[in-house]
């Protein structure tokens, strides 16, 4: 019974166990992919864009400076005037043309005309422009936008010094009737906007590129892993087309096995997209170090519990296993608990050559005394006489109650002398006490029949005796102990 009692308490621990684990893992998953999902919107929808405002208004002031200026040059009347007077005096316009460059921290100005085809420049005529030159396409892409477009922006090499990329501003100039007469503007060092938007991404610590309408990346800054074009940087390969269709747009995309949060915006005065992104990482691991906590602290709960479960079950086991080795009207061991106690005894008393001795008690003319008070009074004089029993044992040894008002005792460690004594004690204490029940003093006598083990004999065989010898002090007049040689 013991056996099956345990397993079922092991089985029951590890369902509890299973069960409590799972759902806490399943819980903390949960909220992990809520919290994950809720930081992904705030990033997409609130966060990035946010930034991306920021970082726009500031490209606007620190970008549209050199517009600005390029579209001055271009209404100057003085520009006009001296081209339409057929290019005079070319140091007028050098002189102009370098005042500008000095004043507007530019690192070139220049002005072609449509006439001359001479490229001014604010060190003297450059050249003149050619039809068949490649390096001149610019200026013809420029002459051919359509009328609603004043300008463009370009990247190219620097026409005075071909070691520098340059930002340029090309603008178209008309004369007072609206004829197209050259192209003027002033260009910035790629080095210098590069080295702004290391700044807006220290700054904003983000990610700050800037793709053409084709998706070419024209603009980033020094540290910029990703590939030439939209088109084939990793992940994002698809996303594209999205966002060289639209205005404006906010999405997620893996790359390196991360959460890549990116708002990408047209700036219409470049006609470029400025591309602002975010990495998961940092938001991420604050997450999952909550995740792993959860986690941890489940499993710390799961452990209390199982211990509270554990040391409960225990406790009611042993009640159980009290309650259905223990007779209920004397507290004696019942004759189940004494044959599981017996066993144990026998074979430690064989392993440590030590003796040992049983007693069978039993209460003398019994019956009269339930004739006389009584089933009830009765079971209180059974349960009175095994208490002065009781009173005479040691820890070791074991009372039994083994029938009706019948008594069986394992005496470990005691030869029969002893045991013998032990019984003619147990007789004396219950003779000369009277038990008083509901006013009625009632006086009863036991007998004992006593009997040690022999080695070679059985469990059954020494109880025999031991019965045997209680009949034989029966049947010599009561109140008397026998003991079986
Ligand atoms: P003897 O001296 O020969 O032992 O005489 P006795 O009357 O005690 O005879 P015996 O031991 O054979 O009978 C025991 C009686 O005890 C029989 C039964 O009615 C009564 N008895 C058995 N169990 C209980 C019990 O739990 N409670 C009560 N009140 N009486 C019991
Ligand atoms: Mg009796
Ligand atoms: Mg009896």
């Amino acid at each position: 019974m013991g056996n099956k009692v345990w397993n079922d308490k092991k089985r029951f621990i590890w369902m509890l166990s299973i069960l409590l684990l799972a759902a806490f893992i399943v819980t903390s998953g949960i909220s992990y992919q809520v919290a994950h999902e809720s930081l992904s919107e705030q990033i997409e929808d609130n966060t990035l864009p946010l930034t991306s405002d920021n970082i726009y208004s500031e490209i606007q002031q620190d970008l549209l400076r050199p517009i600005f200026i390029s579209s001055l040059m271009a209404q100057d009347t003085f520009v006009r005037d001296w081209t339409i007077n057929d290019e005079q005096d070319p140091e007028k316009l050098i002189r102009y043309l370098n005042e500008i460059q000095q004043k507007y921290n530019t690192v070139t100005s220049f002005f072609i005309s449509e006439s001359s085809r001479n490229y001014y420049h604010s060190s003297g005529v450059l050249k003149k422009i050619e039809d068949v030159s490649s390096e001149d396409a610019w200026y013809f892409r420029v002459r051919s936008l359509p009328k609603s477009e004043d300008y463009e922006i370009n990247i190219d090499t620097d026409t005075a010094d071909k070691n520098r990329t340059v930002i340029y501003v090309n603008y178209k100039v008309y004369d007072f009737e609206g004829n197209f007469i050259g192209v003027t503007g002033v260009g910035l060092a790629v080095e210098s906007v590069k080295k702004m938007i290391e700044l807006y991404q220290t700054r904003y610590n983000r990610k700050v590129y800037f793709s053409d309408r084709q998706g070419n990346i024209t603009l980033r800054s020094k540290g910029f892993d990703g590939a030439t074009t939209l088109q084939s940087t990793a992940g994002l390969e698809k996303l594209a087309t999205r966002i060289l269709t639209s205005p404006s747009a906010s999405f997620s995309y893996r790359r390196d096995n991360r959460t890549i949060y990116l708002n990408s915006r047209l700036v219409e005065e470049f006609q470029w997209y400025l591309m602002v992104e975010q990495d998961e990482v940092l938001a991420e691991k604050k997450l999952l170090t909550t995740f792993w906590l959860n986690i941890g602290l489940s499993l710390v709960v799961t452990f209390g519990i199982l211990l509270i479960a554990n040391m409960t079950l225990g406790k009611y086991q042993r009640k159980l296993e009290m309650m259905a080795s223990t007779d209920k009207l004397t507290g004696a061991a019942n004759r189940q608990a004494f044959e599981e106690y017996f066993t144990p005894a026998l074979s430690r008393s064989l392993v440590e050559s030590t003796p040992m001795a049983v007693l069978i008690i039993d209460i003398d003319h019994f019956k009269q005394v339930n004739d006389k008070f009584g089933h009830n009074i009765g079971d209180l004089v059974i349960q009175s006489a095994a208490n002065v029993l009781k009173s005479n044992l040691k820890e070791a040894d074991l009372l039994c109650r083994w029938g009706g008002e019948e008594f069986l005792v394992l005496l470990p460690n005691m030869n029969i002398s002893q045991a013998h004594e032990l019984a003619d004690r147990m007789r004396e204490t219950v003779a000369a006490r009277s038990i008083k029940v509901n006013g009625n003093d009632i006086n009863i006598t036991i007998s004992s029949g006593v009997a040690e083990y022999r080695k070679t004999e059985t469990p059954e065989e020494l109880i025999n005796r031991a019965d045997i010898a209680l009949y034989q002090a029966k049947e010599q007049g009561r109140n008397q102990v026998v003991l079986s040689y």
